[in-house]
């Protein structure tokens, strides 16, 4: 599993190359950098999200307030599933739609280099496990016809491209490691926003949401 510092790290190069996403992950570099060597608890995040958050929620989080509330809780949530999980052994080596250890659904689809093309893996929206899965399968429906189940790419993120359904109009974006070895999946997800404003824009929904709802 990931370094929380690689993270981080990675978080830090995409925001230089990346300007749609450079306010989200700076935030997402502060939380990090705060909340994931040391478990802070709800107060400290709350007075962090208010100080350096994106000025919605840093205002709500002066008000004790939605969103920023569900926000801190994630962020606490996810903390704690991570570490739990990384403890953990669970079997990774299944095709199953929810995640071998926390049962949350995938929020992207990792490809790694294998042999002569990559394998496909899930990785969780909440404690970040990536487990195996069928290539030509949609996470969400099961539909196994490839003519239901387009790809979309696009020449800003050659390695993050669209895997949708049009069975049940859901979408994942799958992270290609085939492509940019040093790519973070979760990192990488995060910061290819404008792909998913087009996915939503052509009606389908994400199987899984990120640490930011999106
Ligand atoms: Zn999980
Ligand atoms: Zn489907």
């Amino acid at each position: 599993m990931t370094s929380w510092e690689r993270r981080i790290e990675r978080a830090a190069e995409l925001e230089k190359r990346v300007p749609a996403a450079a306010a989200l992950l700076r935030f997402y570099i502060v939380v990090g950098q705060a909340s994931w060597p040391v478990a802070l608890n709800s107060e400290q995040l709350r007075q962090l999200v208010a100080r350096h958050g994106p000025p919605l929620l840093a205002e709500a989080a002066r008000n004790h307030a939605e969103p920023a509330e569900s926000f801190i809780a994630r962020v606490l949530r996810q903390a704690e599933a991570v570490g739990a999980a990384a403890q953990s052994q669970v079997t990774t080596g299944i095709t199953r739609n929810t995640c071998p250890f926390c049962g949350e659904r995938p929020v992207a689809a990792v490809l790694r280099p294998e042999g002569e093309g990559g394998k496909r893996y899930l990785l969780c929206s909440l404690c970040l496990t990536e487990w195996e899965f069928r290539r030509m399968l949609c996470p969400n429906c099961g539909e196994e016809n490839h003519e239901k189940l387009p790809v979309y790419t696009t020449k800003e993120f050659p390695h993050v491209r669209v895997e949708a359904c049009d069975s049940c109009r859901q979408y994942l974006k799958a992270v290609d490691l085939t492509v940019d070895g040093l790519a973070v999946p979760e990192v990488d997800e995060l910061a290819a926003i404008a792909l998913d404003l087009w996915a939503a824009e052509n009606g389908y929904t994400k199987v899984g949401a990120n640490l930011f709802e999106l």
